[in-house]
């Protein structure tokens, strides 16, 4: 949907509230694009614009009020953001890209059966395993690896 913020021209009804906007006041308005096929042949498909329009206090009330089932629907199937400042955050980016990597290149060395690099690259991983249990801890997943 697309949001802007205007001035209300003319008195318009509230989505959230379903009271009037007065005219003059700023009001926040949504376009929705919907396609509509037409049964005509050969088939076409015609778009018409859903418009919405809000005081600009209800649109920030029923987007809150959107926001929070979100959130309930999401916080039972997601496992928890891990409590990590954006520095610790990006050393775990930095260790998760180096631990795919190795795992690649494992995957490399199995095919020419170099049990040399595959033993350093064991070596290479766990040092991985090790650093990332500073910033977050190990992916389940990874303890399969190891
Ligand atoms: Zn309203």
């Amino acid at each position: 949907m697309d949001i802007w913020m205007t001035w209300c021209t003319r008195v318009s009804k509230c989505k959230h509230c379903s009271n009037d906007i007065v005219s003059g006041t700023p009001m926040v308005m949504g376009k929705l694009w919907r396609k509509h096929s037409t049964g005509v042949t050969p088939p076409s498909v015609m778009r018409f614009p859903l418009v919405f329009r809000w005081h600009p206090q209800c649109w920030v009330d029923q987007g809150i009020l959107s926001l929070k089932d979100y959130a309930e629907v999401h916080r039972d199937r997601h496992r928890p953001r891990l409590l990590l400042t954006d520095e610790q955050r990006l050393v775990r980016k930095r260790l998760i890209g180096r631990w795919r990597t190795y795992r690649f290149r494992m995957r490399v060395a199995m095919e020419s059966n170099d049990m040399d690099y595959l033993r350093k690259l064991v070596e290479n991983m766990r040092q991985v395993a090790l650093e990332i249990e500073q910033v977050g801890g190990m992916p389940k997943k990874w303890a399969e690896m190891l």
